[in-house]
């Protein structure tokens, strides 16, 4: 039980204790990256070894881990929602639906290709996009539908499923915090026409950039292989020495490719993801316990349809009276300080976020008030403290509580200028 001022006034932390590190490591992902170091073949675009490449063997073994036919591989995750909605004929003065609460790329990737991100609120139950918000802000102009699986949720496949097919335009699930998880038994990124993943730093799956796409469709896999690598293909029969791409241009492509040495990070970590998404299931077990006595703060509510859980961030919904009544990035940054790591609200609803605001007139949908509200009352656990042990989750409890207890403290203070620096 600590006791005193809170830590960010200079009072004794909750917790000293590191918290796991992130990214892993270790002597097999040397060993694979020293691999392809000592090769000659460092790209796909580089000459055939006579060895299948990294890239090939990543992308056979990430379609087996999701249970979908075809994988291509990307430099990242905007890559992947790049080509995939290229893919999927979205272009110049088509609209596509994209949640209002989730990372910008989602709606600059769309921008990019000439198209208008329509905003969708989400359900403040998941913060995942709403279907009937979606079926609401659905027009003719309506070219695709790009879905999120956010924080520690799946977005209801269901209804999502079926709002394309009735309106007959493609699904795109944006799979970037969701690497694993299960709706109804089988993994996220299968229900659509295709599945986008990224691999960056803070993923759950990472090589510290990438990215990939799933699908089960021959053609747009043949489209994705163009569109990732300049508009080649693979030779049905490379030749040593030789480059292994041939050149098809049925695509305006570029390069997007992920390189040899990212593909062989990611084939050794890959053999990891279901066992730690499994540690993080029974450490958030262990944190829903601990808080149920902790006041004003509640998980969000599982949906029995997602069978395997991931946990991207873990949610918690703050009741502000219970702390003063105090925002939540003062909030934010007090049990930051109690932890000794950067605890965050959610993401900037999309209407206001920096990257877009000025451009509003590009942007169509909103408002977006169930976005504002869990934006003004949510805090996010980063995944790599789902992999700390139960006492790290007794601490978690216990920073919230100290909160409380001080929170006439917390309600006066002038908010920190100090940025707190992420320790993992
Ligand atoms: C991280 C992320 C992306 C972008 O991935 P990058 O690899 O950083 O380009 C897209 N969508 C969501 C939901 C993400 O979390």
């Amino acid at each position: 039980m600590t006791s005193g001022a809170l830590a960010v006034h200079g009072g004794a932390p909750v917790r000293t204790a590191p918290w796991p590190r992130w990214p892993r490591a270790d002597d097999a992902t040397l060993r694979s990256v020293e691999e392809v170091l000592t090769s000659t073949r460092w790209a796909v675009s580089g000459p055939y070894d006579g060895r299948l490449s990294s890239e090939r063997r990543f992308a056979g073994a990430f379609a087996a881990f999701n249970g979908v036919r075809h994988c291509t591989p990307t430099s990242s995750g905007t890559a992947a929602l790049t080509i995939a909605l290229q893919a999927a004929g979205v272009g110049l003065g088509d609209d596509v639906l994209v949640p209002g609460l989730t990372w910008v790329a989602c709606a600059s990737a769309v921008l990019h290709i000439g198209a208008r991100p329509v905003l969708v609120d989400c359900n403040p139950r998941t913060l995942a996009m709403d279907p009937e918000a979606a079926r609401a802000a659905a027009t003719d102009r309506t070219a695709a539908i790009l879905v999120v699986h956010p924080y520690c949720s799946v977005a209801d496949l269901d209804a999502f499923v079926a709002l394309a097919g009735a309106l007959n335009i493609p699904l795109i699930e944006d799979c970037a915090q969701a690497h694993g998880a299960r709706w109804r038994g089988r993994r996220v990124g299968s229900f659509g026409a295709m599945g986008c993943f990224s691999m960056q730093q803070s993923k759950l799956l990472t090589a510290g950039e990438g990215g990939a796409v799933v699908t089960n469709r021959a053609d747009l896999a043949d489209r994705l292989e163009q569109l990732r690598s300049d508009g080649r293909r693979f030779a049905d029969a490379p030749v040593l020495g030789r480059l292994e791409l041939v050149e098809i241009g049925d695509v305006l492509g570029r390069n997007v490719c992920m390189s040899e040495l990212h593909a062989s990070i990611l084939l050794d970590r890959l053999q990891y993801v279901d066992d730690e998404n499994a540690v993080r299931r029974v450490r958030a077990e262990r944190l829903d316990a601990a808080i149920a006595a902790t006041p004003g703060v509640t998980p969000l509510e599982p949906d029995a349809r997602v069978t395997e859980c991931t946990y991207y961030q873990f949610v918690l919904k703050l009741d502000l009276p219970t702390y003063g009544g105090a925002p939540i990035e003062r909030i934010a940054d007090a049990v930051s300080a109690e932890l000794g790591i950067a605890v965050n609200p959610l993401h900037v609803p999309l209407d206001r976020h920096p990257l877009l605001s000025a451009g509003r007139d590009q942007l169509g949908g909103g408002p977006l008030p169930h976005a504002e509200e869990a934006r003004r009352t949510c805090l996010t656990l980063v995944h790599p403290m789902l992999l700390a042990d139960d006492a790290a989750m007794h601490d978690i409890a216990e920073a919230f509580t100290k909160l409380h207890r001080n929170r006439t403290e917390l309600a006066t203070a002038s908010d920190s200028t100090a940025a707190m620096a992420l320790s993992f």
